[in-house]
């Protein structure tokens, strides 16, 4: 269902009637004034595969690139940042070549630095790997600040100014399209503005047709790249950018920020992945354009969750459930409070509806919930359940019961149905666990298990023994063997994560313990919790909900 959420316009309809009333509208006063400005289109520069690659941690392979500048294209965005050409990385020119023939819609801009201080352009062997990476744009990089040019490069303010024409106007004589990056741009400019000011006039006038204004230490505060920006695009008549670095947690705000001032175009990656702290996250960049200050970017956020996910999936890094807009928690409603109010009015606890970002409201069920959680969360597993029933107050009494115990439901949804299903008189008994063992044994060479189970399948016993490489997975195989007998469909289950983690971790080896154990059937996943003092106690219970959720559901479907 698509949200409503209260319009601006009904907002701003107060009329003053106090002090404070007045300031609220002079907020809104002012919001107006400021987006009047930026109701222009903004143009996104994704620098995933380039920046993004530097981060601690990333290394994306010529494939990967690929894969990921195929999502981006299909996502809309105007510019993929690919590569850094070089002689010294064969890969880096590759992925070129690749991209070249996907012939994608979004523009291939190629990464690289101004010609070497003292050396001619011709003679620039990485000048000479951008020129043949015949990509759609270069986008060469200066430095904008004095004592970078200074200390760093050990050069003077005259021949970095020459090596910022020189190079724009020797990749223009090939045909290339350019754009300039002043790096550490607001950095230069407090340090001196007349220095960083020469640097983006020079690449202007050289032929750059886009001028990237970066904040590449992330220093720099909002109202410093507003002002500064503005002032910016009151000289120099190219287009500007702004390419945000977050090792303040500002650069989503700096990218704003900067758009308000006049910037046309807005760098990031996709989660914000890049250097040190990251770059500007283009996932809160690009829905802030959308969603607060009103600009069209022109692409399909719908597809932003996905997009998201499929880039953390590449990079092998953990999602961000707490991620603003995409997170899998970030229209996750837990107090019993707030799941009531959404459930009637989703603008009560949501800024946006989660749908146009192609993310989902939840509900969670723990024992901080009310009963409209409770409800709620019984349609989601497909059961029908009262507000002023029996069970929904013997459900809610169970999962506070449990979670005292030391549960935690909420990131085991497959035992928190079987706890519904239970309580709704379900009948749950596809086996019967009669008793098992386990027998370990050390040695210089490593440790064995073997282990041995003996379970009921309607009336009739099996006895069953297995080896693992340690108790859980030798009680896992022959557990799942015997009952195969019965339930042969059980042979496509996977265990595919087991985590163990102390309770109250005080009392030593003889802490609870709560097991979380995922599984993956047919392309689905689910997970299930047990609890004890006893480590493979709770791994059985575990064990054993997820067995009974899978023929749970199987029976469920007949
Ligand atoms: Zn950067």
């Amino acid at each position: 269902m698509t949200a409503k959420f209260i319009s601006k316009r009904k907002l701003t309809c107060w009329t003053p009637k106090s002090e404070a009333d007045g300031i609220a509208r002079k907020h809104f006063d002012f919001s107006a004034k400021e987006l009047g400005k930026v109701r222009h289109t903004v143009r996104v520069y994704d620098t995933t595969l380039r920046d993004g690659n530097q981060a601690v941690g990333v290394n994306f392979s010529v494939e990967d690139k690929v894969k990921i500048a195929r999502r981006l294209a299909d996502f809309g965005v105007d510019y993929i940042e690919a590569g850094w050409p070089n002689t010294t990385n064969s890969s880096e020119l590759e992925i070129f070549t690749r991209l070249r023939n996907e012939r994608l819609r979004s523009k291939i801009v190629a990464f690289g630095m101004t010609r070497k201080a003292d050396l001619s352009c011709r003679k620039d062997e990485n000048l000479n790997a951008l020129r043949s990476s015949n990509a759609d744009c270069i986008a060469v990089v200066g430095k904008a600040w004095l004592f970078h040019v200074e200390k760093v490069l050990e050069t003077t303010a005259d021949e970095n100014l020459k090596m910022i024409s020189d190079s724009i106007a020797y990749l223009k004589d090939y045909g290339c399209n350019v754009i300039f990056d002043a790096e550490h741009f607001f950095d230069g400019f407090q340090d001196n503005p007349e220095f960083a000011m020469a640097t983006v006039s020079t690449a202007a006038k050289a032929g750059a047709q886009e001028i990237v204004l970066c904040d590449t230490r992330g220093r720099s505060m909002p109202n410093e790249v507003y002002e500064i920006t503005a002032f910016v695009k009151k000289k120099i008549s190219k287009p500007l950018g702004i390419h945000g670095h977050n090792d303040r947690g500002l650069a989503t705000a700096n990218s704003l920020f900067a758009v308000m001032g006049g910037a046309e175009q807005v760098q990031g990656t996709i989660n914000g992945v890049g250097e040190r702290c990251g770059n500007a996250d283009l996932v809160e960049v690009i829905s802030n354009l959308e969603f607060s200050l009103g600009v069209q970017t022109g692409l399909d956020l719908s597809k932003l969750t996905r997009l998201s996910d499929y880039v953390y999936e590449i990079a092998n890094l953990n999602r961000n459930y707490y991620q603003p807009f995409v997170g899998k928690h970030a229209f996750a409603h837990k107090a019993g409070i707030h799941g009531h109010a959404v459930s009637k009015f989703p603008e009560a606890y949501e800024h946006v509806d989660p749908s146009l970002l192609g993310n989902t409201r939840s509900i969670v069920v723990s024992s901080q919930t009310g009963l409209a959680n409770i409800i709620s969360k019984a349609k989601d597993f497909g059961l029908h359940l009262e507000r002023t029933s029996a069970e929904a107050a013997q459900i809610m009494l169970r999962i506070k019961e449990l979670e005292g115990a030391g549960y935690n439901l909420e990131n085991a949804e497959a035992t928190l149905n079987l706890v519904y299903a239970r309580s709704l008189g379900e009948k749950l008994e596809y086996f019967d666990l009669i008793d098992w063992k386990a027998l370990v044994s050390s040695d210089n060479n490593g440790a064995s298990c073997q282990s041995t189970v003996k379970v009921k399948v309607d009336g009739t016993p099996f006895i069953v023994a297995a080896e693992g490489n340690g108790p859980v997975n030798a009680f896992d195989t022959a557990l799942k063997k015997a009952l195969e007998n019965q339930y042969p469909e059980l042979a496509s289950v996977k265990l595919v994560g087991y985590r163990v983690r102390e309770i109250n971790a005080e009392k030593g080896t003889a802490a609870t313990v709560r097991v979380f154990i995922e599984f993956e059937a047919d392309g689905k996943r689910w997970s299930t919790v047990g609890v004890s003092t006893n480590i493979l106690k709770a791994s059985e219970e575990a064990l054993l909900d997820g067995y009974v959720y899978f023929l749970y559901k199987k029976n469920s479907r007949c």
